[in-house]
């Protein structure tokens, strides 16, 4: 009887002992080490100014995934006429590279202008990443360039919904750039640019 209540023992030490998969440190993680993990999401090489574009890209400077950044020159055209406003992205892309990385997409003029990624909350939306990262970094007047509803609250003030197979070409161009004037009032140059769609 000894020998069993000692065998039982010893397997109940060695089953305390084992190391087990950390589940729970997985489901517990907190936002903070989140934020190391991925790409650029949360990391910001400068502080902003107090306006912003918050950036999605697919849907957004091509249509749908793609990945033919076809609308980027319409999309660097606005920030041209508003050489004040900085960027901010938004995108899952944030995910998969760094800033330098993300940056290379772009025009030079416009890539200098990236400022960061936005911040990742598990479990939360776009809309609460953007509303923590505007928070976190000063930023009080932004606009948002998306083509997902889902990841805002209805009637989201700040939100330009674009359709993700046009983008900002056409319509979604004139849409972004009346937001542009709302938010951040006229342009302050005067470049002519006409959407090619
Ligand atoms: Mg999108």
């Amino acid at each position: 009887m000894m020998t069993y209540v000692l065998a039982a023992a010893a397997l109940y030490f060695l089953y305390r002992l084992w190391p087990r998969e950390s589940t729970t440190a997985a489901i517990a993680k907190p936002s903070r080490q989140v934020e190391q993990i991925y790409g650029c999401a949360g990391v910001f090489d400068r502080a902003t100014g107090k306006d912003c574009v918050m950036l999605d890209i697919d849907g957004v400077l091509h249509p749908g995934f793609s990945g033919s950044f076809e609308f980027a020159p319409a999309f660097e055209s606005l920030m041209r006429q508003w050489p004040h406003v900085d960027i901010v992205l938004s995108s899952d892309w944030r995910l998969g590279g760094d800033l330098d990385y993300l940056r290379s997409y772009f025009a030079d003029d416009i890539a200098q202008r990236i400022v960061g990624g936005t911040y990742v909350e598990e479990g939360g939306s776009r809309h609460n990443e953007i509303v923590r990262t505007c928070s976190s970094h000063g930023i009080t007047r932004w606009i948002a360039l998306d083509d997902t509803a889902d990841l805002f609250p209805p009637e989201c003030d700040y939100l330009v919904l674009l359709d993700r197979h046009r983008g900002l070409s056409g319509s979604g161009y004139e849409a972004a750039a009346k937001a542009f004037v709302e938010a951040f009032g006229p342009p302050q140059r005067g470049e002519r640019y006409i959407p090619s769609v």
